[in-house]
């Protein structure tokens, strides 16, 4: 193996898409200078007029100035969506899968571009955005449009009808994937939609709206508003939205919940996560430390299934942590833009004194703090990957969600023990057992509070697979047929 491909973080992800656009390519991508909103199938200027600057964190620089919706926005693209519900639920279901079909090809044509704005605009490796982001969103845009025409096999005998207007709230950290994952199952479920992605990411969502254009696909079908959490309110609380689907921080989610209890909307939460990455003494080691890397390394930690909490069978904790601690000294932090990098940029520079306040937290509470000796950048955001070994449960990095590159340690010695502590948390995305045992991994993965249990494998997304969580990361599935069934009434 060569030293660069030594030097990837570990993702069993194939694709047949081997594009690897290189740093200069990005000369080639014009940015406009001002975005619009996309209502009604066109770009238009924002009741306001006002506009936020989004920037590349990886330089700081400003790169474009994004439209701020407001209430009346809001209600323009809701009243979009509407008029085009009448036409879009009507259509034949043939039809409406051929438009989705049509957008998965489109965006396969445009990979390059969409891969490098997500970069650009994020702060992900282009590598991730290359051969994750962009090739899978494409493949939830074909996995649904096969199931447009077929919702009555899907579900039979029992009629499944569109709810009527989606409002989507999506986070900075995959922001053309969950455009991807909320605006596909419900336009194959017959739905119209209002997405707002998230004021610091909004480029790949708003190049999505001139995919949508080109795509022939009928005016106010899909409709694109930007802005901040107020923005976000604003759609939550319009009466003629059916249902919210949001995706963001489990506070944001609870006050969502709280605002429409008592309406007739429909609603599904992902948020936060803490998840378990269990290590057993059986494992195969090397494997595993790969797994335990991608798990809280991937997109910087800004993964809401990150596994953030490392359990180490005490038999074995010692030449774990030896080889997790000199794999990490491999990993490149720096420009997102060069393929060779690992570890991008953190998204904003409010995620990085997040970011930094909990590893002070983290050395006050007394765990023991380790970060790998690489070179970061003098300018933008960015965070060497960091371990807190002896940590322990009561901790705060241990129960709260970091949303970066910052793992916690803690051994074990019994399966019971591990299982407590690993529930032991409010919040229940995701776990990771890794182990020899089959028998092992039934035994585990039916007792984890988790919505979803990799074994010996991690971050393995799929759009034929449903996730979502227990407790306080939410309710609702996305993805596969699970997913579709939020966008239907039966
Ligand atoms: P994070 O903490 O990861 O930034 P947030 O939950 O704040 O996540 O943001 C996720 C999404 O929710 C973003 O699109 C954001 O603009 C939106 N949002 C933030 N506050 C609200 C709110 N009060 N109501 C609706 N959406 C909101």
């Amino acid at each position: 193996m060569s030293k660069k491909q030594e030097n990837k973080i570990g993702l069993d992800f194939k694709t047949d898409w081997a594009y690897a656009p290189a740093p200069e390519d990005t000369k080639h991508i014009t940015l406009q200078k001002q975005y619009d909103l996309f209502i009604d199938g066109k770009f238009v200027k924002p009741n306001s007029k006002k506009y936020f600057d989004t920037i590349n964190p990886a330089t700081e620089q400003k790169i474009a100035e994004v439209a701020e919706a407001d209430e009346k926005d809001v209600d323009k693209a809701v009243k979009a969506a509407r008029k085009a519900f009448e036409k879009w639920s009507k259509i034949s279901a043939k039809e409406r899968g051929k438009y989705i079909y049509r957008i998965a090809r489109l965006m396969q044509e445009r990979a390059r571009e969409f891969a490098v704005i997500e970069t650009m605009n994020g702060g992900k490796c282009i590598r991730e955005s290359r051969d994750i982001d962009v090739p899978l969103a494409a493949n939830h845009f074909f996995y649904n449009a096969g199931w447009a025409d077929k919702l009555e096999y899907a579900f039979p005998n029992r009629n499944p009808q569109p709810l009527g207007v989606a409002g989507q709230i999506i986070p900075w950290n995959f922001p053309l994937l969950m455009a991807a994952w909320k605006i596909a199952p419900a336009l194959a479920a017959g739905n119209t939609v209002v997405l707002k992605p998230a004021e610091t990411t909004s480029l790949t969502a708003l190049k999505l709206a001139e995919l949508f254009r080109d795509s022939g696909l009928p005016d106010g079908v899909v409709n694109i508003i930007t802005g901040a959490g107020k923005t976000g309110a604003a759609m939550v609380n319009h009466p003629d939205i059916n249902k919210i689907a949001f995706t963001g921080s489990t506070d944001v989610g609870k006050m969502i919940q709280k605002s429409i209890a008592g309406t007739d909307k429909k609603l599904t939460l992902e948020l936060g996560g803490k998840a378990a990455n269990i290590i057993f003494e059986d494992a195969p080691i090397d494997q595993a430390v790969e797994g335990v890397i991608n798990g809280i390394f991937f997109n910087q930690g800004h993964v809401c299934c990150a596994g953030s909490r490392l359990f180490i069978q005490e038999s074995v904790a010692d030449i774990v942590i030896r080889k997790l601690k000199d794999r990490m000294e491999s990993l490149i932090v720096g420009d997102p833009m060069d393929k060779n990098t690992d570890i991008g940029a953190i998204n904003s520079k409010e995620q990085l004194l997040k970011i930094q306040e909990y590893i002070k937290i983290g050395k006050n509470e007394g765990a023991d703090f380790y970060q790998s000796s690489c070179a970061i950048p003098s300018k933008g955001y960015y965070c060497r990957p960091t371990l807190f070994l002896n940590a322990s449960q009561s901790h705060r990095i241990v129960q709260e969600e970091i949303f970066g590159p910052v793992l916690t340690i803690q051994t074990f010695r019994t399966i019971e023990e591990v299982i407590e502590k690993a529930n032991n948390i409010a919040y229940g995305l995701s776990a990771g057992i890794w182990t020899d045992k089959g028998s092992k991994i039934f035994n585990i993965s039916s007792k984890m509070r988790a919505g979803v249990v990799w074994a010996n494998t991690y971050n393995k997304f799929d759009p034929a697979s449903p996730f979502g969580g227990y407790k306080e990361s939410g309710f609702g599935r996305e993805g596969g047929l699970h997913g579709l069934m939020p966008y239907l009434k039966f």
